[in-house]
């Protein structure tokens, strides 16, 4: 069976950090929706061209076009019979949630958990303003942190309410933070 960790957390929370970290140690695929549009936009494919004039300007890329590419991505991995992803970065909106419990539902996923990294908005300004992105400037990030608190903050909510929240103080240093997580994941396992 294919299982799912979702990762949930404001831009600048380090999902893609710890993500990184887990696939390494405990073998999951990494799925970053971020890098695979930024990947997208370089190579000035038909989801890059579409998708560049939203991430430049601190919005999110619209749902049909994200969860096309999500569909896809599931009905093509679930041929391996075991398989573990990380889904960093998705969803991000409620239509986004739906379109992901149908996609567990009708795929047959297992939807192992779903950590949140709790931070601080004053440490995530400091952790963008360093990172240096193209769209990590002030204004930028201003907005994605408004998106975020309209459209991706609902879903605590949402699978809190499943029971399978699972909430981290992401403020910490990665590798405390790291710990942290593998503690939840080996219990889980
Ligand atoms: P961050 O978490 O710091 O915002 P990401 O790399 O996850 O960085 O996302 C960068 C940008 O890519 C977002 O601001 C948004 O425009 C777009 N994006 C990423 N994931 C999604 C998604 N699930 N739905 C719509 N747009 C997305």
């Amino acid at each position: 069976m294919v299982s799912v960790i979702i990762f949930l957390g404001s831009p600048g929370s380090g999902k893609g950090t710890q993500a990184s970290k887990l696939s390494d140690a405990f073998g999951y695929e990494h799925i970053s929706i971020g890098d695979m549009l930024r990947k997208n936009v370089e190579e000035k494919s038909d989801l890059g061209l579409k998708a560049s004039e939203y991430i430049d300007s601190g919005r999110l890329v619209p749902d049909d076009l994200i969860i096309k590419v999500v569909s896809s991505f599931f009905e093509d991995f679930v041929s391996n019979i075991e398989g573990k992803v990380i889904l960093d970065g998705f969803p991000r909106t409620e239509p986004q949630a739906l379109a992901l419990e149908k996609i567990i539902r009708e795929l047959r996923i297992n939807l192992s958990s779903v950590l949140y990294l709790d931070v601080d908005d004053k440490e995530v300004i400091s952790r963008l303003s360093e990172r240096g992105r193209k769209d990590d400037e002030p204004q930028l990030v201003i907005n994605r942190l408004n998106v975020y608190r309209d459209q991706t903050e609902p879903l605590l909510k949402y699978y809190n309410n499943q029971g399978v929240l699972k909430e981290i103080d992401g403020n910490k240093s990665p590798d405390l933070v790291f710990s942290e997580i593998s503690e939840l994941i080996k219990v889980e396992a």
